[in-house]
């Protein structure tokens, strides 16, 4: 069986699979999480064939979570043997190109040096490897990287306009992330079209708490929307996408920010909730939209139309596009974002089906455009998981 672990920076999220008898496949033996690791208020849920816990509990770190959950996965594996491989969700991988690798020392150290371009996840996961191994000792560990996917981007749209040093010497360049999703959806969209012809371009939107868009064309991303971090590009629950550079040099020396201060503006006071000043969740921010409340009204709008730029950039990289994929919490269940998202794209060919529109949520997956769209409009809902557990597979068998 394969156990795939996400260790965010203050959570642990894990499925165990075990591969299906008859053909391909994996069915579902466990999954649970731990949330606000290291608070106080940590909670913990774990659900198998033998009953659901769901529970507070103390747990300090990665390492001592490891340890509450991991009787509980060896049992519902038949023994610690059981488990033959850990797939480790790992957000930086720099230039590492494969959908999965075996973790040895060499990749140990990528992931280390990637650490200051994600420190706050890649420490996370080398502490969930380190802990993996300890509590399944005979698996083989495995990383799949958020990086990877991007990968396939040609110089163009990964080198940034810096001086060329920057790039070569110390690896300033566009990575992008949410890989695993990007690459996910738009395999799903190719399943499900199954387009007689290539090129086949899909233009795929992970909207969530962070946002993130990919250019697609055959399986191979061109371009993505965040950049050397999770910063750039759309705007987000919290972080504003795109700014003026400028902006950060003004901060500093006009209004007397220290970089520590610009850098939790950033990331944390921005994007719908800088904007509305009152909430970072679309829903919220409809419902005072409603109300009349102008600021929320305005973060939704700022939300759409960046998505709408993106579009339309990654239809002209593309070269035209086949299919519009929305993915992630807002992407799959906001019917008013992805409405205003698709208003007047019609002369692009995107025409949404309203009534499809407004009942595909909840995790349905399916055709949101008229029949006669030349652009398919599709919703996916994104499943890392199990993308990460093919993956894994691949590699192992
Ligand atoms: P992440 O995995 O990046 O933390 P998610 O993909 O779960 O985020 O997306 C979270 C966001 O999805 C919420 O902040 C909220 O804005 C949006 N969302 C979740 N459920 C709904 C819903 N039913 N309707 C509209 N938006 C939703």
């Amino acid at each position: 069986m394969i156990l795939v672990l996400n260790c965010g920076s203050t959570s642990i999220k894990y499925k165990l699979f075990s591969p299906k008898d008859q053909g391909e496949g994996f069915s579902l033996k466990a999954r649970g999480y731990i949330d606000r690791l290291g608070s106080p208020r940590a909670r913990f849920y774990h659900v198998d064939g033998e009953g659901e816990i769901d529970r507070d509990l103390q747990v300090k770190d990665h390492t001592d979570g490891l340890k509450t959950i991991s009787p509980l996965i060896i049992q519902s594996a038949g023994g610690v043997e059981g488990v033959t491989g850990v797939s480790h969700r790992v957000v930086h991988g720099g230039d590492i190109k494969e959908g999965a690798v075996v973790i040895d020392n060499s990749v140990l150290e990528k992931i280390k040096d990637y650490t200051p371009l994600a420190p706050l996840h890649n420490p996370a996961n080398l502490e969930g490897i380190e802990a993996a191994s300890k509590y399944f000792p005979g698996a083989v560990q495995v990383a799949v990287f958020d990086t990877a996917f991007h990968q396939t981007m040609p110089p163009a749209a990964y080198i940034y306009a810096l001086p060329f040093y920057l790039y070569k010497k110390h690896g300033i360049r566009r990575y992008g992330f949410h890989g695993i999703s990007h690459g996910y959806v738009s395999q799903r969209a190719r399943e499900l079209l199954k387009p007689q012809s290539t090129p086949f371009r899909v233009i795929t939107c992970h909207l969530g708490a962070g946002c993130s868009m990919a250019a697609v064309k055959d399986g191979r991303c061109l371009d993505t929307s965040m950049g050397f971090t999770p910063l750039e590009g759309l705007v987000m629950a919290t972080r504003p996408g795109d700014i003026d550079p400028s902006i950060i040099y003004y901060l500093k020396e006009q209004l007397g920010m220290s970089l520590e201060e610009i850098y939790r503006l950033l990331n944390e006071s921005s994007g719908l909730l800088g904007i509305s000043g009152t909430s970072k969740d679309i829903r919220d921010l409809q419902k005072e939209a409603e109300e009349g409340r102008s600021n929320s009204a305005l973060a939704l709008e700022i939300f759409s139309y960046r998505v709408k730029k993106y579009i339309g950039a990654y239809g002209a990289v593309l070269g035209g596009m086949d299919a519009l994929v929305f993915t992630a919490g807002i992407g799959e269940n906001s019917p008013g974002v992805r409405r205003s998202i698709c208003q007047d794209l019609e002369f692009w060919g995107i025409h949404l089906e309203e009534k499809r529109n407004s009942c595909m949520l909840g995790g349905k997956e399916g055709l949101i455009s008229r029949e006669d769209s030349p652009v398919q409009i599709l919703v996916i809902p994104t499943d890392e998981e199990k993308a990460m557990v093919l993956e894994s597979w691949k590699l192992l068998k």
